[in-house]
């Protein structure tokens, strides 16, 4: 059983009424396809840091389990308005880099297979309990590349992960942690899209806080407000020191 890497960067409560406004009891899996080649990380950062009534669980790409709504919570993705049994009860998760395909999309589907394969053992649920974003809303296509390469083909792959062994212990505990706070230092900190810190994507001012996710390939990940708004950035700063 390969190991799964789950990180949280949950939307904050402040954006519940737009992002996920009903309390929910899950009932089954919703699959997606993201339609372009973001991370995941970078997808769930747009999709808490904008204001649109556009939501989903978590993102997966061919590297970690991106979740930005927790699954007591509804959200916007099944196309089938405010009461659609899409939008109140499925667990949504959206397969990464499915506009190109290729390997990484290869990976990405494979890795939420396996998500999949545990979440289905986590509720008790069966094979059944997976679903397509069609299926609640034929116009659209979703998930395209996954229908394309074959549904069923998919469906296979999760219940292949389910026969493997227990699963329990898939999770790497140390990237499943509670929401830290980050606290700035004395000068103006840099904030990058990625863990090399290649694209700044803005700053954090001397002393200001904000919420972190913890420290990935040594940079501590933050979630900040832009400009005292309610919308989020996400990303990358290269001194660990502020993580309380
Ligand atoms: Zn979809």
């Amino acid at each position: 059983m390969t190991l799964m890497e789950i990180v949280k960067m949950l939307v904050p409560e402040s954006k519940y009424s737009i992002k996920c406004p009903y309390a929910m009891v899950p009932e089954f899996i919703i699959i997606h396809n993201t339609a372009n080649d973001a991370s995941a990380i970078n997808e769930v950062s747009y999709m808490i840091g904008n204001n649109n009534k556009v939501s989903y669980h978590c993102a997966i790409d061919d590297q970690r389990i991106v979740q930005g709504v927790p699954f007591n919570r509804n959200t916007w993705n099944a196309t089938d308005g405010a009461s659609g049994i899409g939008n109140r009860k499925g667990i949504a998760l959206e397969i990464c880099y499915s506009k190109s395909g290729g390997e990484k999309f290869t990976e990405a589907e494979k890795l939420t297979a396996n998500y999949t394969a545990y979440l289905l053992k986590q509720y008790g649920w069966g094979i059944d309990k997976v679903k397509k974003h069609t299926d609640f809303y034929p116009v659209k296509g979703c998930p395209a590349r996954t229908l394309s390469l074959g549904w069923q083909r998919f469906l296979n792959m999760v219940s292949l992960y389910m026969e493997d062994k227990p699963n329990d212990n898939s999770i790497e505990s140390g990237s499943d942690e509670p929401v830290r706070i980050y606290e700035n230092g004395s000068t103006i900190e840099n904030v990058y899209a990625d863990s090399n810190c290649t694209t700044k994507i803005g700053s954090l001012n001397p002393r200001e806080k904000c919420d972190c996710f913890g420290i990935f390939n040594n940079r501590a990940m933050v979630r900040y407000a832009v400009d005292n708004t309610t919308n989020y950035k996400i990303g990358f700063c290269k001194w660990t020191g502020g993580v309380k």
